[in-house]
């Protein structure tokens, strides 16, 4: 091996920062962590559950519930445009009542 050209090998643990398990592995880094492990992500549970760590289903949610709200609003919109307008009364008829 050549000298001074190989990176510092540490025995370090691997934290997963949803379930907390650790695994002692040797890498270049110290301090590994990761968001989902074998231990806690649904593939391997085999759990029906959804795993939000940024939010992204409560911005997802936000993101859906105000687009029906915008296409219920179009809709009423739409309705009303395609009322018929009310009919006025002939400025003749509202002068001289029924008769003329
Ligand atoms: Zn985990």
């Amino acid at each position: 091996m050549r000298k001074d050209i190989h990176p510092k090998a540490y025995t370090t643990g691997v934290v997963c920062s949803t379930c907390g398990t650790v695994w002692d592995v040797r890498s270049s880094r110290e301090n590994l962590r990761v968001d989902i492990c074998s231990n806690c992500h649904p593939f391997f549970t085999g759990e029906q559950r959804i795993v939000d760590t940024a939010g992204q289903v409560d911005r997802f949610m936000k993101r859906l519930a105000n687009s029906q709200e915008r296409q219920a609003d179009q809709q009423r919109r739409k309705a009303k445009a395609e009322e018929p307008p009310e009919k006025k009364k002939s400025l003749l008829k509202e002068i001289y009542g029924d008769e003329a």
